[in-house]
């Protein structure tokens, strides 16, 4: 997943665009938690500062103080591929004998990242991580110093070559260059503050931390190009570098990854969570006493279900907002900790209750099974479970963490089978047609995980 945000301030005395990249990144936290860095100019050379760890805890003001600059990037990581370390942290640098050049961050996955890799390593191209963003760095990086291409046509190139889903900010000293992948995978926004500064970013709630206008969305395959000359969008036509007529965001950001309070793809996600939640009230057959959502990303499909039902809606599950998300933890172990230390029932509210739990969705089924059996254990009499998605039934190669089919339960199991694992009363999904039947350009979707129908070439 990742989050990313780019600011440029057309007023270079302004200097605060590093505190505004680090505010944007902030309400971007929820995309990545692992590591979080912001690379600026300072006037004389580009600084990079990235870490460990959260927004809060990595840029405090001490830190905040020195980083003058009227130019930055940020990036949140939250890893797919390549260690949680320090070295895959994102924004990466490209240096040359005179210093720093170039910093990049960047959100989503490079499917043929090894191909292409492999290249530029024959052309004694140095890589000191795993990460997709040090690949595209590099590739712009190769063909504007070594093969003399534009810093456009060097992303043009990357657009020819890249097969997957990439957002994008790049600096070079005082530009800023964003782009994003002629599919549109991963949401990406453009801003502007009343002062003239532009901002770019994946989440529209980060812009509207730092008080700016929502603009657009980066178009696909759209470069924009700021500098004290003012802003020139390139709008190549990205059928020219993708093997499909439509776009494919990913359907997922709008049911799970995104804030419900960011504007995705042009639709409102808080407003598009209580429409799957009405979806699944629609074939119900169980009235329970009481609706509760795991939350929070379930939290408005809950109240969508209940609404359309007319049944209770409570947050009988308080979550603690100071564990990480436990589907973008790295590691099983780290999941499994977080479960209990995440969630607890309110005191004796779920007693004798015949409860509906809403959730998202499914994907390893680990964290729901020990969530029902605490609902239990403080006294529900029935627990019936409803999936605001469909079946997750195949791997993410384009940004989520979901490397094997074989972790995925429902890729394994029937529904069925999947009650039974979870010790639920009931269980039902939304099917892959009903998720559709709720956007109207779901042409311009990608569904993968639920119909394994990829839109970007897979290559590896
Ligand atoms: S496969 Fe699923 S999670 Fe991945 S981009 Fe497609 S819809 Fe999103």
């Amino acid at each position: 997943m990742c989050g990313i945000i780019g600011i440029f301030q057309r007023d270079k005395k302004s200097e605060s665009a590093s505190r505004l990249a680090v505010l944007g990144l902030f309400a971007e936290q929820h995309r990545g938690q692992e590591s979080c860095g912001i690379a600026y100019f300072d006037g004389q050379k580009i600084q990079l500062i990235k870490k460990m760890g959260l927004v809060k805890e990595v840029f405090n003001e001490k830190i905040l103080e020195d980083m003058h600059s009227h130019i930055a990037i940020g990036h949140v990581r939250y890893p797919t591929k390549g260690t949680s370390d320090i070295g895959n942290a994102q924004p990466h640098i490209f240096s040359n004998l005179s210093g720093p050049m170039f910093a990049l961050a960047s959100n989503g996955d490079i499917v043929n990242y090894q191909e292409l890799r492999d290249e530029l390593e024959s052309k004694d191209v140095f890589f000191e991580s795993d990460n997709d963003g040090e690949l595209i760095l590099k590739y712009i990086a190769y063909y504007h110093e070594k093969q003399g291409l534009s810093i456009v046509d060097s992303i043009k190139n990357v657009m020819r070559h890249f097969q997957g889903s990439y957002s994008a900010v790049l600096l070079i000293k005082d530009e800023l260059y964003a782009f994003r992948d002629p599919y549109s995978n991963r949401p990406f926004i453009f801003g502007e503050l009343d002062d003239g500064t532009y901002v770019f970013a994946s989440e529209s709630c980060s812009i509207d931390i730092i008080r700016a206008e929502f603009k657009k969305e980066v178009s696909p395959s759209e470069i924009i190009h700021v500098s004290g000359n003012g802003m020139r969008s390139i709008q190549l036509n990205p059928e020219e570098f993708r093997d499909r007529k439509h776009t494919a965001h990913c359907v997922f950001e709008l049911i799970y990854f995104s804030r419900p309070d960011s504007v995705v793809y042009n639709h409102a996600v808080y407003a598009f969570r209580e429409i799957l939640g009405k979806k699944l009230a629609e074939k119900e057959d169980i009235i329970a006493d009481v609706v509760i959502p795991v939350p929070d990303s379930s939290n408005f499909i809950a109240l969508g279900y209940a609404k359309e039902l007319g049944i209770d809606f409570n947050f009988g599950l308080i979550r603690n907002h100071y564990v990480g998300r436990t589907f973008i933890a790295p590691e099983q172990t780290i999941r499994d900790e977080n479960v209990s230390q995440k969630f607890n029932p309110l005191p004796g509210y779920l007693k004798g209750k015949k409860v509906t739990l809403i959730d998202d969705s499914i994907v390893r089924g680990t964290t729901l099974r020990k969530i029902i059996k605490m609902v239990r254990n403080h006294g529900a009499k029935e627990v019936h479970v409803r999936i605001g998605s469909p079946m997750v039934k195949y791997s993410c190669y384009y940004g989520i963490d979901t490397p094997t089919m074989e972790e995925l339960i429902a890729n394994q199991k029937t529904v069925e089978d999947i009650a039974a694992f979870l010790q639920a009363d009931s269980l039902r999904y939304l099917t892959v047609p009903e998720l559709k039947s709720l956007i109207k350009d779901n042409n311009d979707f990608c569904f993968a995980c639920f119909d394994g129908n990829y839109p970007i070439h897979l290559k590896e």
